[in-house]
């Protein structure tokens, strides 16, 4: 590691170490008053915000400007949250000498856990980017935050950075670094306390390694790949089943973690044929990235053996990527475990035709696990007839499970969980969206026969903040 590199990477983190003092120290419901400024602020440059997001991405006006609201309503749940004040999770046991043993008084509560590195995605330059999900659930929290920026979008970062830092009360508290290099640094820094990151496995991997090597490991919330399994029962419709899967996949060119890339389908009922020619009139477009192209094309390369279904049409962008859907059946797919069921990030996926859905869940539970999984279906009972093992199956793969929907979308929310089993992220017991993700950044302490003065006010007898607490059980 270049010791040039590291003294430019710690100057943002001991900054935010420094300004994270007093912002740890400031109220909750003052906290949420300058998450909405920011969800002000953002909202008031997207006008100049996402011209140069659609420069370094192509994802065009409707999508960006759609993102920036995206990331300001985030912005504005997590104001929600801090005046809900439920976030910290008060317990409050009362002393009881009588009991046996005699119990002391103890309160416990979440706290913020220090600076919070966040490595942003490639594929959402506003949502899951500088001003993302990570970064607003760690302010929200109490902890600074600095950004390794993706190499995708560096001027949207440096410019979504300086519009954030205009509402903070301290602008150290959103520190901002660039470069392959900066990211060994950053996550072995003494004063990074935990490190949130939206990539590929291969890059996951390498940040955890890294972080294996600290004196003290810190915690590590990676959002790696999903292939988000499909299974459609005899029951589903198939024209809309068709008409749907060819949107999900198709949506942002497939650069979704949600995208649908396994479909399994009844062999018979015209399913796999309806698939296709809704998926012959699709049109692709450019991928976000040189490496993000690349590494789909070599994930082509691993479906060359299986038989085409369809491909969709380019379109006219240069260098524009077409929808392509393969197909095998299920015994052969058992047969190709587990690479068939690898990630391929891009318009592709794999429709697996099925002669008799009782030997479903034996495959589902051989799948690796991803953050959706959906069952399409005209009827419940449609899953009779297995013992519901569909469903146990299809719960135990992925942290949400979706009732005749697609994947792709993700609602900001007080119940959404995006997570799931290994390598869908490296944590599966927590979420990066929605008001729970809050959680990665904060410890529980307990305070035992603690004075009321020197109690936190959400601790305190008399409960000045009036949030929801669990008293004597
Ligand atoms: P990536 O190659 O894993 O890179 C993600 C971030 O980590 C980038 O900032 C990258 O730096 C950094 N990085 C990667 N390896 C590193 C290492 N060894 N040391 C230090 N820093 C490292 O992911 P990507 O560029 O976004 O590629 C797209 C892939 O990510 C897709 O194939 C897909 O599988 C996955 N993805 C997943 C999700 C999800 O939500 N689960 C979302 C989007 C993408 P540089 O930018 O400087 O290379």
């Amino acid at each position: 590691m270049s010791s040039e590199v590291a003294r430019i990477v710690a100057m943002p983190v001991e900054a935010a170490a420094a300004a994270g003092r007093a912002w740890r120290a400031t109220p909750a419901a003052d906290r949420a008053i300058v998450l909405e400024a920011v969800a002000d602020a953002l909202l008031k440059h997207a006008d100049e915000l996402w011209p140069v997001a659609d420069e370094e991405t192509h994802l065009g006006e409707a999508r960006l400007r759609g993102e920036v609201a995206r990331t300001a309503s985030q912005f504005r749940l997590f104001a929600d949250v801090l005046r809900d004040g439920g976030w910290v999770d008060a317990i409050i046991d009362h002393a009881d000498p009588t009991a046996t043993p005699p119990r002391p008084d103890v309160r416990r509560m979440l706290r913020p856990l220090g600076v919070v590195a966040v490595f942003s995605a490639s594929n959402f330059p506003f949502a899951f980017s500088v001003a993302g999900g990570d970064t607003v659930s760690a302010l929200a929290a109490g902890c600074p935050v600095v950004v390794k920026a993706h190499e995708g979008h560096p001027r949207t970062s440096d410019a979504t950075a300086a519009v954030v830092r205009q509402a903070l009360p301290d602008p150290a508290l959103l520190g901002l670094v660039h470069g392959f290099e900066s990211g060994a640094p950053l996550v072995q820094h003494p004063l990074v306390t935990a490190v949130g990151f939206t990539g590929s496995l291969a890059g996951g991997t390498a940040i955890q390694g890294l972080i294996a090597k600290r004196p003290d490991p810190i915690p590590f919330f990676g959002e790696l790949g999903s292939v988000n399994p499909v299974v459609v029962l005899p029951s589903a419709d198939p024209a809309a089943v068709a008409t749907g899967f060819a949107g999900s996949l198709t949506l942002g060119v497939g650069q979704f973690c949600t995208n649908p890339g396994l479909v399994f389908v009844p062999e018979e009922g015209g399913y796999a044929e309806a698939i296709a020619l809704a998926v012959a009139e699709t049109t692709g477009g450019v991928m976000l990235t040189d490496k993000i192209h690349e590494g789909y094309l070599r994930g082509l390369v691993r479906l060359d053996g299986l038989e085409r279904l369809a491909v969709g049409q380019a379109g006219p962008s240069q260098g524009a990527e077409a929808a392509r859907v393969f197909t095998i059946g299920l015994a052969a797919f058992v047969d190709g475990l587990p690479g068939l069921a690898e990630e391929c990030f891009g318009p592709a996926a794999i429709v697996v035709k099925y002669l008799d859905k009782e030997d479903l869940p034996d495959v589902l539970r051989r799948l690796p696990g991803s953050l959706t999984a959906s069952i399409h279906a005209s009827s419940p009972d449609d899953t009779a007839g297995t013992s519901g093992d569909i469903v146990e199956a299809v719960t135990g793969l992925a942290g949400r499970v979706i009732w005749n929907g697609w994947p792709t979308g993700v609602a900001v929310s007080w119940a959404m969980h995006h997570g799931g089993p290994w390598p869908a992220t490296t944590n599966a017991q927590h979420t990066s969206v929605g008001a729970t993700s809050i959680r990665r950044w904060l410890t529980p302490v307990a305070y035992q026969d603690w004075p009321d003065a020197l109690l936190p006010p959400e601790l305190q007898d008399a409960n000045p903040l009036g949030i929801p607490r669990r008293i004597a059980g």
